[in-house]
């Protein structure tokens, strides 16, 4: 069954590189992918599925096997980032400040090819096949919580979710993955310190909200380096901070935004509850006022271990053992993570790098972001494998 998967898989390649190359072209951001659902939903169509629209921008499709299987979902998220692009290339993003530079092209792509070839093979598996092509992964609330809403893991409800993820740190050829807690949760943080401004000459005056903020950043850290558990990853950073005034006047407000991450969910909460304290108390002993309004994102993501240590098994038949890399966890997130607090998921990566080091090797999230597309024959397939592994075909 690898050798007939790796065959359709390497067939439909070039026409994979066409449809990915169209998607990068043209990026849509976040929640705003109608012409990207239109194109998925227009794709599947062609294959003979009955696409459905979900949750306004999602698309969720079947591929019915043989009766009385189970059902394996498979995700893929299809929304773009406002990163104006910068590599000079054929398949340039054609809208100004909008960029396919996560990957989601890639992700959309590949299912897309898995769709075809599990198509292909439908008569091979007994089971159900639940795609499901998401919006807004980079944005709050996540379109993953918005489809879970929606009931795409309903009707039929699969007894596993899996989720495939470019990473430039890996080659084209190889995969990596990580059992239980993978990824971390995230919270955006809004601070507003509220002072009292006036001439840069006369402090006396009025009541300065920099130093006020300047205190607040420093002593937020001693959140991350005395309270939390030294055996418990956290991360605080501030990446913006606006304070209006100039060289010599002092203005009322600073504003600040930040991110705090942690693989703790209880953690983060007692995490929450000692930022607040410490801005507030900080900034009234001081005389100033400070409202810190938290948004909460993403849930940390856990890696199933069991439907992990199959996929893991199934990877390694498919790759080679030597191609299956252990990972680290690491505090990003992803809004996949709905689905694994949803029940059984498992989310991996997919090597993106050329082999030579020559393409693929900046990091997702910036300008020059791209792909070695001949991970577009391994993505598909891979995930096609995996999938009549789960189904038991
Ligand atoms: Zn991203
Ligand atoms: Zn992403």
């Amino acid at each position: 069954m690898i050798a007939k998967i790796k065959q359709l898989a390497a067939a439909q390649a070039a026409a994979l590189s066409a449809v990915r190359r169209h998607l990068h072209a043209h990026p849509e951001l976040s929640f705003q992918e109608t012409e990207t659902a239109a194109f998925v939903a227009q794709q599947l169509t062609d294959m003979g599925l009955q696409p459905q629209r979900m949750a306004d921008t999602g698309v969720v499709a079947l591929i019915e096997g043989r009766p009385g299987g189970p059902t394996v979902a498979l995700r893929a998220d299809m929304d773009a980032l406002p990163i104006q692009e910068l590599n000079e290339v054929s398949y340039k993003s054609t809208r100004p400040g909008v960029m396919h530079a996560c990957g989601h092209d890639v992700h959309t792509t590949s299912l897309l090819g898995t769709a075809r070839i599990l198509n292909q093979l439908k008569n091979e598996f007994r089971g159900t096949v639940k795609l499901i092509f998401q919006p807004g992964e980079e944005t709050i609330p996540g379109g993953a919580s918005l489809m879970i809403k929606a009931g795409v893991l309903e009707n039929p409800a699969p007894r596993g979710v899996l989720g495939q993820h470019v990473f430039p740190k890996l080659p084209v050829g190889q995969v990596g993955l990580r059992s239980g807690r993978y990824m971390a949760s995230a919270d955006e943080l809004y601070l507003t310190v509220r002072g009292r401004g006036g001439h840069g000459a006369m402090p006396e005056l009025n009541l300065d909200p920099v130093l006020v903020a300047a205190h607040i950043i420093v002593a937020a850290q001693q959140i991350v380096s005395r309270r939390a558990n030294p055996k418990m990853p956290s991360v605080l950073s501030f990446g913006k901070i606006i304070a209006n005034g100039a060289t010599n006047v002092i203005p009322d407000s600073v504003y600040i935004e930040g991110t705090f991450r942690t693989l703790d969910e209880k953690w983060r909460d007692e995490a929450h509850r000692h930022l607040r304290q410490l801005c507030e108390g900080l900034a009234a002993s001081m005389g100033a006022n400070c409202e810190l309004e938290i948004r909460r994102g993403y849930p940390c993501l856990d890696n199933e271990p069991a439907l992990t240590a199959r996929t893991r098994a199934a990877m390694a038949a498919y790759v080679g053992e030597e191609n299956v890399i252990d990972l680290d966890q690491w505090l990003a997130a992803e809004d996949f993570a709905y689905f694994s607090q949803a029940g059984p998921a498992c989310f991996y990566r997919l090597g993106t790098r050329s082999a030579d080091g020559q393409r693929g090797t900046a990091s997702v999230h910036t300008p020059t972001f791209d792909v070695d597309e001949t991970c577009l024959e391994l993505g598909p397939g891979l995930m096609a494998w995996l999938t009549l592994q789960e189904l038991g075909h």
